[in-house]
């Protein structure tokens, strides 16, 4: 399967300025106010195409960069609660990760270009489990992904998980839109955090696979994502499949290593005499799975500067993906509730679990009384203790305390069951679950990284046919 070919094939170098304009970013785009990241850019602008505000507590935004003689690259920036910047940058003039933290202090850091071997896609016959067939529906195929990071990987590159995944995922996402492909769309379904050393190779591919598949049924994810640092490649996937490890030294090989996912192959005729393959439009403008050097899957539905990037024949990987989604989003059945994924490298994260007009007395709840309070109160401020068993690198589970909140509009926090509504004519409003961790409350806790979920309900005391699950990812170090 695998053939150790030492070739310098360095598919993310692309020094060749292109003088071309894509029609959509120009269209889709809008002017933001100038941030420490102007600097880093030179005379390329960053044109938004999307702007998520709250993603599970975080600000995503992605986009084109445009120079003088046109689209030079891209940037995906991501905002942490606690006003922290990532930004990630791909263009011809930089590539890397330009870190802004809460105090305004930037660092750049540039990528390290790895190698894409010219075999790093390893192929899989279809996967069972998977439910089969194209999507030809309007309707937006979620693709849920659980993230592992190994600690060497977090220690490599200082980077917050979460901002990282998140951003992650926006390239793939940019990629899609940029394509056209309108119904499909990756979400961050968890984050895990492994002390084990799990390379950038074939066997570290297999490790993420095992182990991230394990939790299935906890996370209710699609696709298994690992961050590693070492190893002998950029990323390594099975094609088709739903698995990748991927260098956290860059910011391209996993929009790469997902196409390899979904089935596609690299240049044609890399996986046969088929549409399958990314696409090389000259003029340093090649697409994620052939070249990678902009976040665009081939497709000869899109011209960029007069060109079109694919080919009906060769290269259409936008047709694949369509064909695709109801695979990829399919390992798991969707789960219709809110998510809430905490890291503790943060203090706490939020998610609006509950926007309901009118003045709805909404609280969330426990489902086991070991857990924490079953049952709403009308109570008042302060916060809630929750004890949760979550499993350490030695696979003990262990009980952790965490700190629940709940916050309606811009009210005074509560006790997470609480009822209370502040304003006598506030008209309804977001109702917050908030997450938190405190050492203090986890004296008695071995050190190390502990993983897991926990299951929430919101509830409505007048009205008791709502409720929303919450599902919370939680990766907490002592
Ligand atoms: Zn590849």
């Amino acid at each position: 399967m695998k053939y150790k070919l030492v070739l310098p094939l360095i598919l993310l170098v692309a020094t060749i300025t292109s003088g071309c304009n894509s029609k959509q970013a120009t269209t889709a785009a809008s002017p933001t106010t100038p941030t420490a990241y102007d600097t880093v850019l030179g005379d390329s602008r960053f044109e938004r195409i999307r702007l998520d505000p709250d993603l599970n507590g975080y600000r995503v935004e992605s986009g084109n960069l445009v120079g003088p003689s046109g689209v030079t690259g891209a940037m995906v920036v991501v905002k942490g609660p606690d006003n922290a910047l990532t930004a990630f940058i791909d263009s011809d003039a930089k590539r890397g990760m330009l870190q802004t933290d809460a105090a305004g202090k930037s660092t750049f850091v540039p990528d390290i270009d790895l190698p894409f071997l010219p075999d790093d896609a390893i192929a899989q016959r279809q996967q069972s489990g998977a439910s089969g067939g194209g999507s030809t529906s309007q309707a937006v195929n979620y693709i849920d992904a659980l993230v592992g990071f190994t600690t060497k990987a977090l220690a490599a590159r200082e980077v917050d998980p979460k901002a990282f995944a998140l951003g992650q995922l926006e390239w793939v996402n940019l990629s899609l839109r940029n394509s056209l492909v309108t119904n499909i769309e990756l979400r961050l379904a968890g984050i895990r955090i492994s002390e084990d050393d799990i390379p950038v190779t074939t066997a570290g591919l297999a490790t993420w696979q095992r182990e991230l598949n394990a939790q299935r049924s906890h996370y209710l994810h699609d696709i298994n994502v690992g961050f590693s640092v070492g190893g002998d490649a950029a990323g390594w996937a099975y094609r088709p499949g739903n698995s990748s490890v991927n260098s956290i030294q860059g910011t391209s090989p996993f929009k790469h290593e997902m196409g390899h996912n979904v089935g596609g192959g690299h240049c044609y005729p890399n996986a046969g005499d088929n549409y399958k393959h990314g696409y090389n439009a000259g003029g340093g403008f090649t697409t994620n799975l052939c070249g990678n050097s902009r976040p665009y899957y081939s497709t000869p539905e899109v011209r960029v500067d007069g060109k079109v990037i694919g080919d009906a024949r060769t290269a259409d990987m936008a047709r694949l993906w369509r064909e695709q989604a109801g695979r990829l989003s399919g390992y798991s059945p969707e789960f219709d509730g809110v998510r809430l994924i905490y890291v503790s490298n943060q203090p706490e994260t939020s998610a609006v679990v509950a926007s309901v007009s009118g003045r709805p007395r909404i609280g969330v709840v426990a489902l086991s009384s070991e857990v924490g309070p079953t049952s709403l109160t009308y109570g008042g401020p302060g916060m809630t203790t929750l004890t949760v068993k979550l499993m350490g690198e030695d696979e003990v589970a262990r009980s952790v305390n965490l700190r629940a909140m709940r916050q309606m509009s811009n009210c005074p926090r509560t006790t997470m069951n609480s009822t209370v509504v502040c304003h006598p004519d506030a008209d309804g409003g977001p109702v917050k679950l908030i997450i938190g961790y405190s050492v203090l409350d986890n004296s008695e806790l071995p050190r190390g990284w502990y993983n897991g979920t926990l299951t929430l309900e919101a509830r409505n005391d007048t009205d008791p046919n709502w409720t929303a699950p919450i599902l919370v990812s939680l990766a907490v170090l002592r």
